[in-house]
């Protein structure tokens, strides 16, 4: 959520003009006095000598508000009960969008502050009790829970405000508040995974959002799973099983730079677990590329292939059918240090202080790490830190990770 989409996007949506300011008895409109500058500031006089004071005035289409000494106000004032703002040189009240110092603003039409969520264009967004807007650089310092005018919300680490979905097993509604339920969560039983309340409620027959994944349930209540073989090699040699495409479940995820990637559905919430885990060690990581189809690395061998010829396609592009991204199970990480993004190869490899705080909890997620240093000549790959693997099996994952063998080997040895 940057700061200038929203600005491009404000346009009210919702049912929002309370009885504000514009309905009170001392506002007024009016043509019919004129602006007079003072020592003390600027006021609006009448023909007869009297002028506005302790008033709202609408004049040539603008409100204003006159203090008691009938000087025009500017900056904040608190009127009714809501905050309004009226423009520091011209003194009119301001609505929509207001920058201030670094912090965002917004007014209603009637010119009363937000606080707590509002639907503009591109969605809601949450305000706290001061007025200002939360969210993060690039929304990703800022997601978390946020109690506002005694409701809780909560931002994701894509900076949308969550709705109509769960988050860490609570029901957040339709108006993106949080009302105490119970908590739901996900478990496993011999016919599959299911998610819901133990005693009760559980996910059946639809969609539902959890933790910024939609997940189908079937009429049982069971997860629509993938019927895919998570151990499946995929490499230079072994080509990617050819139904593997129609039986893969892909979702869609937006990293916290707001690019959107698909990855299978297990191997998502779980990256999502690490990144969570991460974080809270002020470690963090982001999506950098994810699946990519057979058609599509098809489409990029032949374009390339015209624009740079055969010779250096069969040496740069992985042939279509043979790369590990086709299977929805990898995932290429990029890190955020100190706010910044760092994406190129050798300044990855460089960070290994970070990689070393990784690289020990992937098994717990079912990652392993795929490229390993020292085997290029049996994954065929050079050594690639950021390339992670979800194999669904978190033990093995950890044997296989404690062991130092390539998946290779791991297979091989089946
Ligand atoms: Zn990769």
């Amino acid at each position: 959520m940057r700061k200038g989409r929203k600005l491009l996007c404000a346009v009210l949506t919702a049912g929002m003009l309370t009885a504000g300011m514009a309905g009170s008895a001392y506002a007024a409109e009016t043509n019919s006095g004129k602006w007079t500058k003072e020592d003390a500031g600027w006021q609006y006089t009448y023909s007869d000598g009297s002028f506005a004071k302790s008033q709202w005035l609408k004049i040539s289409g603008k409100w204003y508000f006159f203090d008691a000494d009938g000087y025009m106000v500017t900056g904040w004032k608190k009127s009714k009960g809501s905050w309004y703002y009226l423009d520091d040189k011209t003194g009119a009240m301001v609505t929509g969008w207001l920058e201030l110092g670094d912090k965002m603003y917004y007014f209603h039409e009637d010119g009363s502050m937000v606080t707590g969520t509002i639907e503009l264009g591109d969605g809601f967004s949450v305000f706290d009790e001061n007025g200002a807007i939360i969210t993060g650089l690039d929304g990703l310092s800022d997601a978390g829970w946020y109690k506002v005018n005694g409701s809780w919300y909560y931002l994701t680490m894509t900076g949308h405000v969550a709705q109509n979905e769960f988050v860490g097993g609570w029901w957040i509604g339709k108006d993106c508040t949080w009302t105490y339920k119970k908590q739901s969560a996900w478990h496993k039983d011999s016919k599959g995974w299911w998610y819901g309340e133990k005693s009760g409620w559980y996910a059946k027959n639809g969609s539902y959002t959890i933790d910024s994944i939609t997940y189908d349930f079937d009429s049982a209540g069971y997860l629509v799973e993938d019927g895919i073989d998570y151990l499946q090699l995929v490499n230079k040699t072994h080509k990617l099983p050819d139904d593997w495409e129609d039986k893969v479940v892909l979702k869609e995820v937006e990293n916290s730079y707001g690019e959107s990637y698909k990855v299978e559905q297990k191997a998502l919430k779980n990256f999502l677990k690490l990144r969570k885990e991460l974080r809270d060690e002020d470690i963090y990581i982001e999506l950098d590329s994810t699946t990519r189809s057979v058609a599509e690395q098809q489409k990029l061998w032949d374009d390339w292939t015209i624009e740079f010829g055969e010779e250096y396609v069969k040496k740069y592009v992985a042939v279509p059918g043979f790369s590990e991204h086709h299977t929805g199970l990898a995932i290429d990480i990029c890190l955020v240090v100190d706010g910044k993004r760092i994406d190129d190869n050798d300044e990855m490899i460089a960070q290994r202080d970070i990689f070393a705080k990784i690289h020990p909890k992937l098994a717990k997620y079912g990652f392993i790490l795929r490229y390993l240093e020292g085997k290029e000549e049996i994954t065929g790959y050079g050594y690639e830190p950021w390339h992670f693997r979800y194999i669904d099996d978190p033990a093995l994952a950890k044997e296989i990770m404690d062991s130092g063998i390539t998946f290779e080997e791991y297979c091989e040895a089946q």
